[in-house]
């Protein structure tokens, strides 16, 4: 079988840089399942489908022209990479992952990446449902200030002024409305290990996670 960790946490939690780093530290390949979430949203907007029209976007899910290559993300052509990431299509996104037929949709395309040597997954679900058998699961958790200021200075980088009181407030929306879902909703795997990276660096947290690995 092929080697799978997951890494689950909340929104801004510093998923995506860890599993990032952890796949590139063990040559594994790397699933950023969110980035299917929010390209089904991008993909409805474009076609003009309702957030709630759940047939339609599970056709849309099912068929998504994604591509990643290169570190940038392609949809149907279209170099999505930045609009993928704005703070709209995360609550876009979050709007429709509670539909059962778009995660369905989307089910058989993740378990789909996971290919030797092995795959480094991140999202909501990933220890509970889409890699259940997973060897090693991690809940990444971090306080909401600091999740709210990391991501204040990464809309900073990219020149883009927030208020960080406002994000705080959304991205605590976010969770709020990921975890109470009835789908698949945000919660740790009864075998997840639980991190908290508020006070840890990228390096420290990837090298706890390689050491869980190596155990
Ligand atoms: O992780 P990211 O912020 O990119 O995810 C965007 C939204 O997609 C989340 O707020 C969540 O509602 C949804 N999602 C999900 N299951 C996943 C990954 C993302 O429901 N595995």
């Amino acid at each position: 079988a092929v080697p799978v960790i997951c890494i689950d946490g909340p929104t801004a939690s510093g998923k995506g840089t860890l599993a990032a780093a952890l796949a590139a530290r063990l040559g594994w390949h790397y699933l950023d399942s969110g980035a299917l979430y929010r390209a089904t949203a991008l993909a409805a907007r474009q076609a003009g489908v309702a957030l709630d029209d759940e047939a339609a976007l599970a056709r849309l899910a099912a068929a998504l022209p994604l591509r990643f290559e290169a570190g940038r993300v392609w949809l149907d052509g279209r170099d999505v990479s930045e609009a993928l990431r704005s703070e709209q299509t995360g609550m876009d996104a979050s709007a429709l992952a509670p539909l059962p037929a778009v995660r369905a949709a989307l089910l058989n395309l993740q378990r789909g990446m996971a290919r030797l040597p092995g795959l480094v997954a991140d999202g909501r679900d990933m220890g509970t449902v889409v890699f259940a058998d997973a060897p090693l699961k991690v809940f990444l958790t971090a306080s909401a200030e600091t999740r709210a200021e990391r991501r204040y200075k990464q809309l900073a980088a990219k020149g883009i002024s927030a208020n960080i009181a406002r994000l705080r407030d959304d991205l605590q929306a976010r969770d709020a409305r990921d975890a109470s879902r009835a789908a698949a909703p945000l919660k740790a795997a009864q075998d997840a290990l639980a991190l908290d990276n508020s006070c840890l660096s990228i390096e420290q947290s990837v090298q706890q996670v390689l050491d869980w690995w190596q155990d």
